[in-house]
């Protein structure tokens, strides 16, 4: 089972899915969305993970953003300081129906 998240693969989320990647965007720190909504000045975030994804058959256009792509954990969630409780997602890598291309580097 591939550790790295690459195009093609099958994953879903404890949330939705199942997706099929279509582009992963790596090293961004930019603030979560309700931050800039509510803040001046929001504070910018660890290297996170951005995931466009598909429907398994190709279809749709979707994001999931600000995941750790070592733990497949999001983010701690908590917004403007105001929430109390971390609030965790986690990307599940599913069982793949065809061969995912390994990128090189
Ligand atoms: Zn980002």
């Amino acid at each position: 089972m591939p550790e790295r998240l690459e195009p093609g693969m099958l994953i879903s989320t404890n949330y939705s899915g199942p997706y099929r990647i279509k582009r992963v965007e790596r090293g961004c720190t930019c603030p979560f969305y309700i931050d800039e909504i509510n803040e001046r000045n929001p504070p910018r975030q660890p290297p996170h993970i951005h995931i466009v994804l598909t429907r398994p058959d190709g279809t749709g256009h979707f994001w999931i953003s600000h995941f750790d792509e070592g733990t497949l954990l999001s983010l701690d969630k908590s917004y403007c300081g105001l929430k109390s409780k971390p609030g965790y997602d986690r990307i599940y890598i599913m069982e793949q129906d065809m061969p995912v291309q390994m990128s090189l580097f």
